[in-house]
């Protein structure tokens, strides 16, 4: 089973963004894909409380209005990133691995992990997108890691909102 990706953003976006979030499911195991259905571009997350807090991504488990889904937010993920980076495609993926693989990680605990904290279920995330980085961008991250956490502290000082994917717990 294939994961959609739909673009809802109402602000212009590269067409090369669905074709990197294929790339990168693919580096995803089949199994922990299973059950989600579709990856929802958006301008801002739909969850109020975190569209406030300037999250990036968001996880939404199957529930009877819909079937588990996953937003991203490209502008916000891009935002602050000094724009010729962007135009290196390392580096547009990478950002974009960072938040998918996380919601990911909350996809896949979500089947096997019922009731449990938010602060574990954000630890396993974060565990999760780690495990999911190295194994995509290994060569890479040899490289590029040393600059990224350049980039990552130049963004920092630009956003006041240094907010990263939060996932939802709905009951
Ligand atoms: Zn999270």
């Amino acid at each position: 089973m294939s994961v959609g990706v739909k673009n809802q953003c109402q602000t212009p976006l590269s067409p090369k963004i669905e074709r990197l979030i294929q790339e990168l499911l693919r580096k995803v195991p089949q199994e922990h894909l299973a059950g989600l259905e579709t990856i929802v571009l958006v301008d801002q997350v739909t969850h109020k409380r975190s569209r406030r807090q300037g999250v990036r991504g968001l996880y939404w488990p199957a529930s009877q209005k819909r079937p588990a889904t996953i937003e991203l937010a490209p502008s916000l993920i891009y935002h602050g990133m000094p724009k010729f980076l962007l135009h290196m495609p390392f580096f547009a993926k990478f950002a974009l691995a960072n938040i998918l693989y996380h919601e990911i990680g909350h996809h896949y605990h979500h089947r096997f992990a019922h009731g449990v904290t938010e602060e574990k279920s954000q630890s396993f995330a974060d565990n999760y997108q780690h495990q999911m980085l190295k194994k995509a961008f290994f060569w890479w991250l040899l490289i590029v890691l040393p600059l990224w956490r350049v980039v990552r502290r130049f963004r920092g000082k630009r956003r006041q909102l240094g907010k990263r994917g939060k996932s939802v717990r709905l009951a």
